[in-house]
């Protein structure tokens, strides 16, 4: 059983029933929906058959929904595409105009005066690149004249990327608004912020939530910009984890850049007890073929190894050609990479930050435990899967098999490294705890007689966010 979490984005070689469940089987641990490729009535078409399939067959898959973001995207182009060629010269329209391979308009009309001369625009994450060379205006109408640097076929309402400049953009647009409405409207797990600039950005939307009586939905700042990396630990701090979001990373920054800020940012999630997950073209080469390169199984394994609680497929699952494939592949990764995690570095690493209360001491001791007797798992009933949280924290070397009574507190723990978890009915004796316990393990993993396992809670129960009691079992 992995540790390390896969997040697969559904779309459209991967809404239908059968691929959802052949992905869920092949191990994908949430199933992301970007709404920057999906509109309303399909996001809530896939959350349906996600729901049901979760029935079926008895998982607790979680569901992400990502936002739009507020970023500055092309107008329409004649045909729905064009293709800018190498050399030539473009003009780029503040007003809604009909796009061709000479011009095209932009969604942000403020951009010719925050842009300055020289300054390089990406397009489509860095595949095609202009620079500024002039503006100008025609029959009143502003426009940008550039130069294209890198060629390539553009279409309809695609993202531009400004590595050297900082725009004003507002964060939370209209369509971001309506995006978190409908979040909590279908009760999915976690929210994916696009573009988040601040820790403010993130503690707006927090308590947009909180207006709409939602206090579970999993807040997720995608690092994309400078900007947001520049307060990072504020970020981490607030939001209840960060996704390294290294397609628009590595287009807003140079993009040798980004494999030294994702260690740094796992670290950093690692030690402040939050999520990090690892995005985008971990696997890139797997949309087209049945294997990936050498480079790509090194990139998932070294995600594992720096300490990522999760891993996300995008492009690879949701226009690729092999989206079941690629999970599974990158299950097998996974499998491998966690071999040789350093478990007891990772253990020291977080005990640093440790707040030293009695659940943090006891889920410390929990995981240190585990691995001088290689119990074989740790079983950790938990009503807010605050216990599961911490304990994970330690990365401990076997399963963290968490169970709640509540649906929202298991789904929310499907992207916390090592926890299996697992909804049951409430357990209301510590006898029944262990007992449960020992039967569920034979459910979950492999296990002989003699092995032993950790069990873990609090106890009187009701009162949480506090973990008294540890147990080890013999099976
Ligand atoms: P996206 O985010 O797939 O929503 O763009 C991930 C990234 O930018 O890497
Ligand atoms: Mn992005």
């Amino acid at each position: 059983m992995n540790k390390t979490k896969i997040i697969a984005t559904v779309g459209v070689n991967s809404s239908d029933k059968e691929t959802i469940k052949e992905m869920i089987n092949a191990g994908a641990d949430v199933l992301r929906i970007n709404l920057e490729h999906t509109n309303e009535k399909n996001c809530v078409e896939i959350v349906n058959k996600i729901n049901a399939i979760n029935e079926e067959i008895g998982t607790n898959v979680a569901i992400m929904l990502d936002t739009k973001g507020s970023m500055v995207r092309t107008g329409k182009f004649l045909g729905g595409e064009a293709e800018l060629v190498t050399g030539t010269k473009i003009r780029i329209y503040m007003e809604k105009i009909v796009g061709d391979s000479t011009k095209f308009s932009v969604t942000y009309p403020s951009l010719i005066e925050e842009i300055s001369y020289d300054a390089i625009i990406k397009i489509n994450q860095g595949h095609i690149e202009l620079r500024v060379e002039d503006k100008g205006k025609e029959d009143g109408i502003p426009y940008l004249l550039c130069e294209v640097l890198i060629g390539g076929v553009v279409t309809d309402d695609t993202c531009l990327n400004f590595p050297e400049t900082r725009l004003e953009l507002p964060f939370l647009t209209a369509e971001d608004r309506k995006s978190i409405d409908l979040a909590n409207k279908l009760n999915v797990d976690f929210l994916a912020l696009s573009f988040v600039g601040t820790h403010d950005d993130v503690l707006e939307i927090n308590d947009l939530l909180i207006d709409m009586g939602n206090n579970h939905i999993g807040i997720i700042a995608k690092i994309e910009n400078e900007r947001a990396f520049e307060d990072i630990d504020e970020i981490i701090k607030v939001a209840d984890g960060v996704m390294i979001a290294r397609g628009d990373l590595g287009s807003e920054l140079p993009m040798e850049r980004v494999p030294g800020m994702q260690k740094a940012i796992i670290t950093k999630a690692h030690l402040a007890g939050k999520v990090s997950i690892v995005a985008t073209e971990l696997m890139a080469s797997m949309g087209e073929e049945l294997t990936p390169t050498r480079a790509e199984v090194s990139d998932v394994a070294n995600a594992v190894l720096d300490g990522a609680d999760a891993v996300m497929l995008a492009a690879e699952t949701t226009i690729g050609k092999y989206p079941t494939e690629t999970v599974a592949t990158m299950d097998k990764i996974i499998a491998t990479a966690e071999l040789d995690v350093d478990y007891f570095n990772m253990m020291d690493r977080a005990m640093r930050t440790e707040s030293k209360d009695t659940t943090g001491v006891l889920a410390h001791s929990v995981a240190y435990n585990s691995n001088l007797l290689d119990c074989k798992a740790i079983f950790a009933p938990t009503m807010s899967g605050y216990t599961a949280r911490k304990i994970s924290r330690f990365r401990p070397r076997c399963p963290i098999i968490a169970v709640s009574p509540d649906v929202n507190t298991v789904r929310s723990l499907a992207l916390n490294f090592g926890v299996y978890p697992v909804l049951i009915d409430e357990l209301k004796t510590l006898e029944k705890i262990i007992d449960v316990s020992k039967k569920m393990v034979k459910d979950v993993i492999d296990i002989n007689q003699g092995d032993k396992i950790i069990i873990t809670g609090g106890y009187p129960f009701k009162e949480v966010r506090h973990t008294n009691f540890m147990k080890i079992e013999e099976i």
